[in-house]
């Protein structure tokens, strides 16, 4: 298959918020239980056909960059910014602490690259919402958050979903959005009305 388009996505959030779960859930791989902290980054390629409601199909390369969240890293981080046209910024529902930390990856995407970007903002492991021990950050939340911060990040569009990377749920949906976004800014890809 020969890709029209070549995507690179970069995605950011705190450690062992799920980043890497859904990005192997993207890719088809299994759910891991155990979590292996990242090194620097990992980078995955998937292809992809999406097909536009105009009824154009592309057939779309996606290079994924896994950041790692830990502070350590932080001196490597900057480069792998470099020619990103989308951040998959993910947080853990049920820890509120790590969508407010999303401000300070947003800080640091706006430090490193200079251009606006579009975001899909991503509220991960719902299938953990259930448990009432914990503090969780509700639909209502996460959603005020984006509208709070959504214009401070980016003048292009920033969406908010919720995934399991454990279920699957939604996990298509979150890069179909993002994918779809990169085509209609390019004109690609647009609704028939
Ligand atoms: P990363 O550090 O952000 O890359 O996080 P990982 O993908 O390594 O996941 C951290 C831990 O959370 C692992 O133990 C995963 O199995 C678990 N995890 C990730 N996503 C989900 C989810 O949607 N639901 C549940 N229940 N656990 C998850
Ligand atoms: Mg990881």
């Amino acid at each position: 298959m020969c890709a029209n388009f070549v995507f690179k996505l970069c995605i950011v959030g705190d450690g062992e918020v799920g980043k890497t779960s859904l990005r192997r859930r993207f890719l088809g791989e299994e759910f891991k239980k155990k979590h292996l902290a990242t090194l620097g980054a990992d980078f995955a390629v998937k292809d992809m056909q999406v097909s536009c409601p105009n009824g154009v199909t592309h057939n779309i390369k996606f290079q994924i960059w896994d950041l790692a969240g830990q502070q350590r890293f932080d001196m490597v981080r900057g480069q792998y910014y470099l020619g990103a046209n989308g951040i998959i910024a993910v947080f853990d529902v049920t820890r509120p602490k790590t969508m407010d930390n999303l401000l300070l990856w947003f800080n640091e995407i706006k430090r490193c690259v200079n251009m606006d970007l579009i975001y899909i903002i991503v509220g991960n492991k719902i299938d953990l919402r259930r448990s009432k021990t914990r503090k969780i950050v509700t639909t209502l939340e996460g959603k005020e958050f984006v509208k709070l911060n959504a214009k401070k990040v980016t003048s292009k569009p920033v969406f908010y979903v919720e995934t399991s990377a454990k279920t699957g749920e939604n996990v298509e949906e979150a890069f179909e959005m993002m994918t779809l976004e990169l085509l209609r800014e390019r004109g690609e890809c647009y609704d028939i009305n």
